[in-house]
């Protein structure tokens, strides 16, 4: 990862996205593609190329890209999927592809491969999934078998068959793991090695425009200096590596697809007269179908724009904050795209008004790059251990931490968030004493509450440093301070009257009733009632600011 755009060249990256978009993917392209069923090539090979170059955001600069950091990425891919997530989805792939590369990849094949995306635009495939290895990669039957004299690895034999691979039909260049006798390990092949074919386009319920293909390998052979890093067996820690930055890549999916479908829902409630009025007017309509929807989203933003900081920042890779923002993001933009269905009643219903083609294309996110069963698994287990570590005073400090940001900036909600943060180490130590995470579904429910209480102290920070006017230069708020503000109150109400209330429930439900005595009081479910004060106005401030109004 480079070290970053300038905010300047960043905006400018932007704008020429848009402008392409407006030029070669006007919504009655992407209607007649989504139809069509066909990956748009050309179109992609020429975003990829000088006419926009956006390949080289996720280059380094070594290696003639702009170097682009997390931060850039996260702006980019959302952008992107406000456009078409198919399209997005073409060009996360060559970064997907090559990122075996840049975290393990020597200089020489830095140098080899990276140039070629950033100089000729070659578009990439990352070929991990197996027909029977999705969520459990360590179940690939994939093999790469040396060759070479005397035991000496000259190449390998790749035997195997990848599915669900995204450019999998019309990849320049694949990174495909394979089980070697050292390990999971990449290796880099080239399109027209022998014995590697693809399957045909797969015909899915959304991102349409993006070529999705299986992969066959039968005796393909590679040379040595094909395996990534020269080392066998890093493979999984070369995958894991990518993660944080790659789940933020597709969190930004979920924020872009979201935002497009209210783009598109907020002017038609304008328009739109029903019962002698615009939709836009009507609280029920409103506080239902959309502001609920821009309040989820701007928290998984918060979410991923700390996230993205901190990576750049040098953190790390942030697989858990990573696996917390993806999994925010993608089911609030789930969300915000079939609330934008039934916002335009009917007309959402067809094709033309484009919304029920962003729900279908949005399903994605939810399910690759990690589901989101997956991410609750992975952040439950991780925050676990730092429950236990802490003897159960990880989430109590997060409240201490957020109950000073209360006293300095009481319009955050940062009081409300703390209450969350409290009901969550109250539930997590009902679930150790009870030995309740045994249940599978409690650990996963638990990987839900934290992810949202994660999220609302996130949302709480990014509004105080709004209101502090410190936002920075590159974030991507659609919110201006007194309505972010007003959106992480709401969240916060939401966040921790989930916590206190789902979190009882499945500590009852999983025979934990002995404890409910305790956890009433210790996750102050009066105290959260009463935080609901004020919801319907914030609402209210919210969609006034959504439509203008303010
Ligand atoms: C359009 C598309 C593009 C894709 N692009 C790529 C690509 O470019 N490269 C690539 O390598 N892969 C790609 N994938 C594959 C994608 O990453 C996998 O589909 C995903 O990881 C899930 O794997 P699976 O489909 O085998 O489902 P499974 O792992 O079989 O999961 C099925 C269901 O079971 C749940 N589940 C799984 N394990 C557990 C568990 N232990 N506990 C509880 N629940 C569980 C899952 O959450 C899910 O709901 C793509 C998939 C699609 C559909």
């Amino acid at each position: 990862m480079g070290t970053g755009l300038d905010p300047d060249t960043l905006g400018m990256m932007l704008e020429a996205i848009t402008e392409f978009a407006v030029r070669e993917l006007p919504d009655a392209r992407l209607i007649e593609l989504d139809e069509a069923d066909e990956f748009p090539e050309e179109t992609v090979r020429h975003m990829c190329s000088e006419a926009l170059g956006v390949q080289l955001v996720f280059v380094e600069e070594d290696y003639d890209g702009m170097g682009g950091g997390a931060f850039d990425v996260y702006r980019v891919c959302e952008h992107l999927a406000g456009i078409d997530l198919g399209v997005a989805t073409s060009v996360l792939a060559t970064a997907l592809g090559s990122d075996p590369i840049t975290v393990g990849g020597t200089a020489d094949q830095k140098k080899r491969w990276l140039t070629r995306i950033a100089d000729d635009g070659a578009l990439f495939a990352y070929g991990a999934t197996e027909p029977q290895a999705g969520s459990d990669l360590a179940a690939m039957k994939t093999v790469a078998v040396p060759v070479g004299p005397d035991g000496a690895a000259t190449g390998y034999l790749i035997t195997g068959a990848k599915q669900w691979i995204s450019n999998g039909g019309v990849a320049d260049l694949y990174t495909v793991l394979a089980l070697a006798p050292g390990g999971p390990s990449w290796f880099v092949v080239e399109r027209d090695t022998p014995g590697f074919t693809h399957g045909k386009h797969e015909d899915k319920h959304g991102i349409r425009l993006s070529n999705t293909a299986a992969l066959f390998l039968d005796d393909v052979e590679v040379g040595a200096d094909a395996l990534v890093g020269g080392v066998e067996g890093q493979g999984l820690m070369q995958a894991q590596l990518v993660f944080g930055y790659t789940r933020l890549m597709v969190a930004a999916f979920g924020l872009g697809a979201g935002w497009a479908a209210l783009d598109r829902a907020i002017p038609y409630s304008v328009e739109r007269i029903q019962a002698g009025g615009p939709l836009a007017e009507k609280q029920g309509y409103t506080h239902k179908l959309i502001v609920p929807h821009a309040v989820r989203l701007e928290a998984a933003r918060a979410a991923i724009e700390e996230t993205a900081s901190r990576i750049d920042g040098g953190e790390g890779a942030l697989t858990t904050e990573g696996a917390v923002a993806k999994y925010l993001a993608t089911e609030a933009g789930n969300a915000a795209a079939d609330a934008a269905i039934q916002a335009l009643g009917g007309y959402g219903y067809t094709h033309e008004y484009l919304v029920e083609k962003i729900r279908r294309d949005v399903r994605i996110t939810t399910i690759y790059e990690g589901t989101s069963e997956i991410m609750e698994m992975t952040i439950s287990r991780d925050r676990w251990q730092q429950h236990l570590k802490t003897r159960g005073a990880y989430y109590h400090d997060q409240a201490t931490e957020l109950e000073g940001l209360h006293r300095r900036r009481p319009e955050v909600g940062a009081g409300t968030a703390a209450l969350a943060h409290h009901a969550l180490a109250e539930v997590l130590e009902a679930c150790r004493v009870g030995r309740l995470t045994r249940n599978q579904h409690v650990l996963l429910r638990l990987g839900q509450l934290i992810a949202l209480a994660e999220g609302a102290a996130a949302f709480a920070r990014a509004a105080a440093v709004a209101l502090d006017g410190a936002t920075p230069p590159k974030a991507g708020s659609r919110l201006a301070p007194p309505a972010l503000a007003a959106a992480s109150r709401i969240n916060a109400r939401d966040v921790a009257l989930a916590v206190a209330t789902d979190g009882v429930r499945w500590v009852v439900g999983a025979g934990g009733a002995g404890h409910l005595a305790t956890l009433s009081s210790g996750v102050l479910v009066n105290e959260v009632f009463a935080a609901q004060d004020g919801l319907l106005a914030d609402g209210d401030l919210v969609a006034d600011h959504l439509y203008d109004r303010a």
